[in-house]
């Protein structure tokens, strides 16, 4: 992406009030993403080799929180039938979240 002359004023891609775990270039997005390495390929979904569920880190522009953006991805030969599905987490949330799906993989006896 080629950073925007409206949002870019600092050189770099970055925006003057960017968070400090953003890594997004901003083109015309003004959002800020985090890393994009905490995603998992989803192996049961063998009809789908690029199916995954990701989180990042995510603040849609400053004048909202800043939240984790959980996203649900499986491609589809039919692309009316691509599952592309997002919601925003809190911090708070997001650990629940986590605290359940360990709790869940203990309840199936962390089973491959
Ligand atoms: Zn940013």
């Amino acid at each position: 992406m080629t950073p925007s002359a409206d949002l870019d004023t600092t050189g770099d891609g970055k925006q003057p009030n960017c968070t400090e775990w953003c890594s997004a270039r901003h083109a015309a997005d003004p959002a800020c993403w985090g890393a994009d390495e905490h995603k998992v390929l989803l192996s049961v979904e063998k009809s789908y080799p690029d199916a995954e569920v990701g989180a990042y880190a995510y603040r849609q522009t400053p004048a909202h929180r800043e939240v984790v953006y959980l996203h649900v991805y499986r491609p589809d030969d039919n692309d009316f039938r691509d599952l592309d599905a997002s919601v925003h987490l809190t911090a708070d949330e997001a650990r629940g979240l986590a605290e359940h799906l360990i709790a869940v993989v203990d309840e199936i006896g962390g089973k491959q």
